[in-house]
């Protein structure tokens, strides 16, 4: 059965993310050849809209007012219910981003529908579309189908793959004007953490210091490995919690959720709140000096030793490999 499916694309500071070519893919499958049709909300965004179909989508429903310069939910929901009045999909698909987690509930609960979140796949089986999610931490996943009313999730960044940029795919790109009422909240002004490198979220190689780092300074083998590897760093919460970095590079079940294609490990124990939020990259790698350590047991490579040592050998030697290469 073909379906319309709406995809919102996200902004920030002027470029799309990643995750909204991965919702497209995502949304290429629940149409099942139906329409898939990109909406990007903001101010001044429109030159993004062929972006959008050079990654598959069919055409993109633009919505800019200068009130949607700043993310709202109040005004990202005015500008998301409009076009799904216009448009009146069969499903919606959005990142699992922050942005994501905190729009579609509202928007779910508008429609009076209900919300598959944090997908992190999707097939047609069994004639349904049926999407994978983590439950319990991690730990275990579960399938689920829609049976009634608009097919509508989140996906996880980094776990559907893109479809393949095609620079000659063409679509309509059309504005809708939308009269945004007054907003309940208005951003005056948004002040960054001096945040350098790689987005976490994104990240497709994470180093990851615990407290084994043992200082702020420790970090710093760690940040010259993730920068040869073009990657982020990440911390355990009880390297936050020692003030060695900042909160917004933790992970785990109270920190970011993460799916790097490879993760590095490096003195952390594997706490169970810490797996929750890593133990689905693709390839993990651990250095601890305890070969009891747990995170051993979900690594696909471990490697017993100080990471002190251990970690400037392994920036050399990609040194060395990026050279050669
Ligand atoms: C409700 C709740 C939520 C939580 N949420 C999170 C979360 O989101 N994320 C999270 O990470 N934790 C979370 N925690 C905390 C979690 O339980 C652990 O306390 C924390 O993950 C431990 O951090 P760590 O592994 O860095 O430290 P430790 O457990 O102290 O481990 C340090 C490790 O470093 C190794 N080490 C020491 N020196 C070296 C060296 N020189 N070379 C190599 N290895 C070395 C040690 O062998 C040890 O294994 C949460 C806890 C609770 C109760």
């Amino acid at each position: 059965m073909s379906r319309k499916v709406l995809v919102l694309g996200e902004v920030r500071e002027g470029s799309l993310r990643n995750v909204s070519f991965e919702a497209i893919s995502a949304a290429k499958t629940v149409a099942e050849g139906g329409e898939v049709v990109g909406v990007l909300i903001g101010d001044a965004v429109s030159a993004l809209g062929s972006e959008l179909i050079k990654y598959g989508a069919d055409r993109v429903v633009i919505v800019e007012d200068e009130k949607l310069k700043q993310y709202t939910s109040d005004g990202y929901s005015q500008a998301l219910l409009a076009v799904i009045d216009q448009e009146k999909p069969e499903g919606i698909i959005i990142g699992h981003t922050a942005l994501g987690k905190d729009l579609s509930p509202r928007i779910a609960g508008k429609l009076s529908s209900g919300l598959i979140s944090d997908a992190t796949a999707v097939e047609v089986a069994g004639g349904n579309v049926v999407f994978t999610r983590p439950i319990y931490s991690g730990k275990a996943f579960e399938k689920k189908i829609v049976t009634d009313g608009i097919i509508f999730a989140t996906v996880r960044p980094n776990n559907i793959a893109p479809l393949e940029k095609d620079e000659s795919r063409n679509g309509e790109v059309a504005s809708l004007s939308v009269d945004i009422k007054d907003l309940r909240t208005i951003i005056k002004e948004v002040v960054r953490k001096a945040a350098e490198g790689v987005d976490l979220s994104e990240a497709k190689v994470i180093v990851s210091g615990g407290r084994g780092v043992k200082s702020a300074d420790g970090f710093k083998p760690l940040k010259e490995l993730a920068d040869v590897l073009g990657g982020a760093v990440g911390a355990s919460r009880g390297a936050c919690d020692a003030e060695y970095c900042d909160y917004s590079m933790q992970i785990g079940q109270t920190g970011k959720v993460v799916t790097p294609d490879l993760y590095i490990a490096c003195g952390i124990s594997g706490a169970i709140q810490h797996l929750a939020g890593m133990s689905n990259s693709k390839v993990i790698v651990a250095i601890n000096k305890d070969p009891e350590a747990n995170i051993f047991k979900v690594a696909d490579y471990g490697i017993v030793g100080d990471l002190f040592e251990v970690v400037p050998m392994l920036t050399e030697e990609f040194k060395k490999l990026k050279v050669h290469s």
